[in-house]
């Protein structure tokens, strides 16, 4: 007989695992089994995310951000050091001190919340079964009245451009070069190819980004998106729109791009080459053919707003499913369902999931895009203000972009925030929270902000969509 659970997750990336200590909060039996390998080998919980993406890539990001301001921020404010040096192998050590930190943290949160992990492979059999293959191939099964997929997301390959891990390589091995590339290609100008470009051009590679797309971060406001790509130039990320990379052949030590723009071909040479172009839901080897479980024309696993697949027991969260490709939107799933098992009343809003972008300066937005409103001809009402009127922001010497609030041009209701500049990837979570409670432009126009603090910039954004900023012309 196998060992039967309340609940098993199939993945522990933060939609997995989240999902697996609420359902163990509540009260059920639950299992994960995840079959992520850690760089020393061993089992390494959290997925993706903690792994290889948000909590490694924000380290690097932090880091080379210290490096940087001392030739390019320290000297405005009268101090200037000499010699300043990156030692790569520290670098890249904190980043992975703090992975394992994290990773086996959510190894001691199992423990506490009485989650029994497996390590290995996971495959969804008919009637809840999950059979478990471990890395010695030995094999188990275990069944539960309820099953969660939460397998995630792998990074797109392109035929031509294939990952040698070397040369070529993803978000894992763009983590972890051991010399600063002299040149370094990023294919894909989105969250991960900028976040990532970032992190090598402020440790001194020359990036160049080629971007398919005309426009700059398409997903984002329009507005945002033209302040961004040019303070990102001042960094000196050379991005090339329209430009489709159509070729990429390691020659020796170095990388022969081909791309395709307006004008015809052209040819560049990079030492290093990031392929960035997107992710796609990951569920190789994850369902037997009987299960009854979907997937649509993009390899997600199909769910109703409650993440059920329509298979008795059986839910997806994360990644692997609908929704932007989001560490906390998979958690807040994750959470959900486990209340939805429990009987409870689970919650999940996809319209106010905050996007952030940790490049500087950052970006952050939640609700729609004012095109996203035109096209829908949802009448709206604009207010803005700047960072260069913000006290903090001049103070800090970091004075750039600006605050832009979109609200209903008749019940005021906030229908988007879109922010570029200083700090706004905590300065969101303010308009997520007026969004979620259907607050209106006027209820943070009267909510009294700190002086003299960042935040100020949502406060007179609120106030300027009625036209009575009051520390800029309306
Ligand atoms: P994953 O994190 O991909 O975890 C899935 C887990 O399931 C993995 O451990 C996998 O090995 C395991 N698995 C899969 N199939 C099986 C199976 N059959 N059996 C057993 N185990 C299995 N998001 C943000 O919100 N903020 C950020 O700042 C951010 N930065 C990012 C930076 C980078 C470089 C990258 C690549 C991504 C970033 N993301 C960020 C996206 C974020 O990492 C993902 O949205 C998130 O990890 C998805 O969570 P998940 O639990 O659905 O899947
Ligand atoms: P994201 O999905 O946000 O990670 O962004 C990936 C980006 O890669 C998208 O903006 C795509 O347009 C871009 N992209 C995809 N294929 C190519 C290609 N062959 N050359 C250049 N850019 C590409």
């Amino acid at each position: 007989m196998s060992e039967k659970f309340d609940v098993i997750v199939i993945g522990a990336g933060p939609a997995g695992y989240v999902a697996a200590i609420r359902a163990a909060q509540l009260g059920l039996k639950t299992a994960c089994v995840d079959a992520f390998v850690g760089k020393d080998g061993k089992q390494a919980l959290g997925g993706t995310c903690l792994n290889v993406g948000c909590i490694p890539s924000k380290a690097l990001l932090d880091s080379s951000k210290q490096f940087y301001n001392i030739a390019h921020n320290l000297p405005v404010h009268g101090i200037t050091v000499e010699g300043a040096k990156v030692d790569l192998g520290t670098f890249i050590g904190r980043k992975d001190k703090i992975v394992k930190q994290f990773t086996g943290g959510i190894g001691q949160l199992f423990k506490a919340n009485k989650v029994t992990p497996f390590f290995g492979k996971g495959k969804l059999l008919k009637n809840n079964e999950v059979e478990i293959t471990g890395n010695d191939g030995a094999k188990q099964t275990i069944s539960a009245t309820n099953v969660i997929l939460a397998s995630g997301s792998v990074p797109i390959e392109l035929p031509f451009a294939k990952f040698d891990n070397k040369f070529i390589v993803d978000n894992a091995g763009a983590l972890d070069f051991t010399d600063v590339p002299k040149r370094l290609g990023v294919i894909g100008a989105g969250v991960i190819g900028l976040e990532l470009g970032s992190v090598w051009k402020r440790l001194g590679s020359d990036v160049t980004v080629l971007e398919a797309l005309p426009d700059f971060l398409s997903v984002a406001d329009a507005d945002i998106a033209k302040i961004a790509f040019k303070e990102f130039g001042k960094l000196g990320l050379n991005i090339k729109l329209g430009a489709k990379l159509t070729k990429a052949e390691i020659k020796g030590n170095e990388v022969a791009l081909t791309y395709e723009d307006k004008d015809g071909a052209h040819e560049v040479t990079v030492d290093k080459l990031l392929v960035a172009v997107g992710r796609r839901a990951y569920t190789d080897g994850l369902l037997a053919a009987d299960t009854g479980v979907k997937l649509d024309e993009r390899g997600r696993i199909v769910v109703d707003e409650h993440n059920h697949t329509g298979v008795n027991g059986v839910w997806a969260i994360g990644d692997a499913v609908r929704g932007p490709m989001l560490a906390h939107k998979g958690s807040e799933e994750g959470v959900a369902v486990a209340e939805w098992i429990a009987g409870k009343a689970g919650h999940i809003n996809l319209d106010t999931v905050p996007w952030v972008i940790y490049t500087e300066p950052e970006i952050a937005w939640a609700g729609k895009t004012e095109k996203q409103l035109k096209d829908e001809g949802i009448p709206y009402k604009v207010g803005t203000f700047p960072f260069a009127a913000i006290g903090r922001a001049v103070a800090m010497n970091e004075a750039i972009g600006q605050v832009k609030m979109l609200a209903h041009a008749e019940t005021d209701r906030i229908l988007g925030v879109h922010m570029v500049g200083p700090g706004v990837s905590e300065l969101i979570a303010e308009c997520v929270v007026a969004m979620e409670f259907k607050g209106s432009s006027e209820d943070l126009a009267r909510i009294v902000h700190a002086h003299p603090t960042l935040s100020e910039a949502v406060h007179e954004a609120a106030l300027s969509v009625d036209k009575r900023a009051i520390h800029k012309g309306n």
